[in-house]
C-alpha cells in the first residue's frame, strides 16, 4: 500500500515556514520569544492551549500537548527557534525575508530547523482536526537557544519543567534525509551523536630577540610539537551499534559497498587501509564514515605572537575533540594530559572550555519499527538505517534522562542542477516544498500510527 502525499497542506505549511523565517532568531541574541508567540497564536488559533516559559527575557520556548488515553508512552516532537547568522550580502535573497522561489521556501532556518517547526506544527493541528484517538500524549515543544549548546532552552526546560516537556519517546534534528544508493533511497535516523570536548593548551616559553632563536625559548614551536602529537595520535577505532547498522544496511542497498564494508565490519582495526582504497572511487562517502569510528582532535584556532622580531613567550590552541558514545569527557582529558606530558611537563596548561557527553539510543523500539514501516509505505524498499551524527543536537538531553531520542526529519535528497545541496548553516539555505508536504505525511503517518 502506498500512504498518500498531504497535497492539501501545501499552502499552509508553506506559509507557516515563511512567516516564521520572517521572525529573525539569530542567536546569540536569539530573542525567541516573539518566534515563540507566533508558533503558539498559530496553534491557539485552532484550540491548542500553549505555553510560552523564558529562560530569560526574550528567551523563550512554547510547548503545547495533545493528551492521549495514558494506554501508550508519550512521544514529545521537538524543534527549535533559534537560527546561526546570516550575511545577507553573501544571500542570492534575503536571509529572513521568507522568500518562495523555483518551488523552494529560502531562508536562514528553512533546514535547521524552522522547516521542521513547519511540519511539526502541521502534525498536531491534523491530529486534532482529523480527531485522531491518541493512546499517549503528543507533545510540542519548540525551544530557544540550541545553537549556542541548549543550556537556555531544552536543558533549560528538561531542568526546570521536566513535568511539561518530558517523553520516553522524542522526534528532533539531525536525520531523517535521504542518501541514494544504485538501490534506491536509504532513509537515516539519527540514534547517535558524538560528544563535544573543547580544550585549550597554553605553551609557555622564554621571550627573546628574533634574530637569536637559540638564546630565547619559542613557545610557537613548542606549540608545534603539541599539534604534531595530538595530531598524530591513532585514537583506537571503535564499531558503536549505530555505526555497525549503518554499514551493513548501506552495504545491503548497494553491492558496490558490500566487499569494503564487510571487510571494515570484520576488521575495524584497518579501517583507515579500508576508507583509503573506498576514497579513490567515493571519496566523499569515505571521508563522511571515517570520523564516525574513532575520536578526533582538531585544532581550530591558534595565538601566538605580537611582533615581527620577538620570540614569543606564549602561543595558545583551541581544539575540537569530539568524541563517541562509551568514551567519556573525563577519560579524555586524561589521555590528552597524558600525551601533552609526554611533550613537555612543565611549559604545557590544559583547559577545558565546554563538554557535552555523546549519547546513543538504541533502534530496537516500536517507534523506530513505525518509521521504517511508514518509509516503506511511501517509498516500496527504500533501506532505513540509523546514523550517528558528528555534531550535537538537543537530543543529548533528553536521551540522559532516559528517552528514547530520533532525528527524524524526513526528507528525500535535494537535487538543483543534477547535484544534492546540503545548506544547513550555508548560503542560501532552503527548502523544497516538496519535501515540506512529503515530511508533514511521512511524519503524521508515523505519529498517528505510534500513538494508535
Ligand atoms: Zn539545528
Amino acid at each position: 500500500m502506498h500512504a498518500k502525499l498531504l497535497k492539501e497542506v501545501e499552502e499552509e505549511v508553506t506559509k507557516f515556514l515563511c512567516e516564521l523565517i520572517r521572525i529573525n532568531t539569530t542567536n546569540p541574541p536569539g530573542n525567541e520569544t516573539v518566534a515563540a508567540k507566533y508558533v503558539a497564536e498559530s496553534l491557539r488559533s485552532e484550540g491548542f492551549e500553549c505555553e510560552i516559559l523564558e529562560s530569560a527575557p526574550e528567551r523563550g520556548s512554547v510547548i503545547t500537548r495533545l493528551k492521549g488515553t495514558g494506554e501508550k508512552p508519550n512521544l514529545l516532537l521537538l524543534s527549535h527557534l533559534d537560527v546561526v547568522a546570516a550575511d545577507a550580502k553573501e544571500w542570492s535573497v534575503d536571509p529572513f525575508g521568507g522568500v518562495v522561489k523555483d518551488g523552494f521556501v529560502w531562508g536562514r532556518g528553512a533546514l535547521d530547523m524552522k522547516g521542521m517547526t513547519a511540519i511539526e506544527v502541521m502534525v498536531m493541528k491534523l491530529l486534532k482536526r482529523n480527531g485522531v484517538k491518541l493512546k499517549g500524549d503528543v507533545i510540542l515543544a519548540a525551544t530557544a537557544d540550541e545553537e549556542q549548546g541548549g543550556l537556555s532552552g531544552a536543558d533549560y526546560l528538561l531542568r526546570n519543567h521536566p513535568e511539561k516537556i518530558y517523553a520516553p519517546y522524542v522526534l528532533n534534528e539531525g536525520g531523517g534525509s535521504a542518501m541514494p544508493t544504485r538501490n534506491g533511497n536509504v532513509f537515516t535516523v539519527q540514534t547517535a551523536e558524538k560528544g563535544i570536548l573543547w580544550f585549550k593548551v597554553k605553551a609557555k616559553g622564554t621571550p627573546g630577540h628574533g634574530s637569536m632563536p637559540n638564546v630565547a625559548d619559542n613557545a610557537i614551536m613548542r606549540m608545534n610539537k603539541v599539534i604534531a602529537k595530538l595530531g598524530n595520535y591513532q585514537s583506537k577505532v571503535s564499531l558503536v551499534p549505530t555505526v555497525k547498522k549503518f554499514l551493513e544496511e548501506l552495504a545491503r542497498q548497494d553491492p558496490t559497498l558490500k566487499e569494503p564494508f564487510t571487510r571494515l565490519l570484520r576488521t575495524p582495526e584497518r579501517s583507515d587501509q579500508i576508507l583509503d582504497e573506498l576514497s579513490k572511487t567515493t571519496p566523499q562517502l569515505a571521508e563522511e564514515i571515517r570520523p564516525r569510528l574513532k575520536m578526533t582532535v582538531t585544532p581550530t584556532i591558534i595565538h601566538g605572537g605580537i611582533k615581527e622580531n620577538i620570540i614569543p613567550s606564549e602561543c595558545e590552541t583551541v581544539f575540537d575533540c569530539r568524541i563517541l558514545p562509551g568514551q567519556e569527557s573525563t577519560q579524555t582529558i586524561g589521555l590528552i594530559k597524558t600525551l601533552l606530558g609526554e611533550v613537555d611537563s612543565e611549559k604545557l596548561v590544559f583547559k577545558e572550555l565546554q563538554t557535552q557527553e555523546p549519547s546513543e539510543s538504541t533502534a530496537e523500539t516500536p517507534l523506530y519499527t513505525t518509521i521504517a514501516n511508514v518509509l516503506q509505505e511511501f517509498e516500496h524498499n527504500c533501506g532505513v538505517t540509523p546514523m550517528l551524527t558528528t555534531g550535537g543536537t538537543d537530543s543529548r538531553f533528553f536521551r540522559r534522562k532516559g528517552s528514547v531520542c530520533y532525528g527524524f526529519h524526513p526528507m528525500y535528497p535535494e537535487i538543483v542542477s543534477g547535484k544534492i545541496i546540503k545548506l544547513e548553516h550555508g548560503i542560501d539555505e532552503r527548502i523544497s516544498i516538496k519535501n515540506l508536504i512529503f515530511g508533514t505525511s511521512v511524519l503524521y503517518e508515523t505519529v498517528k500510527n505510534f500513538m494508535t
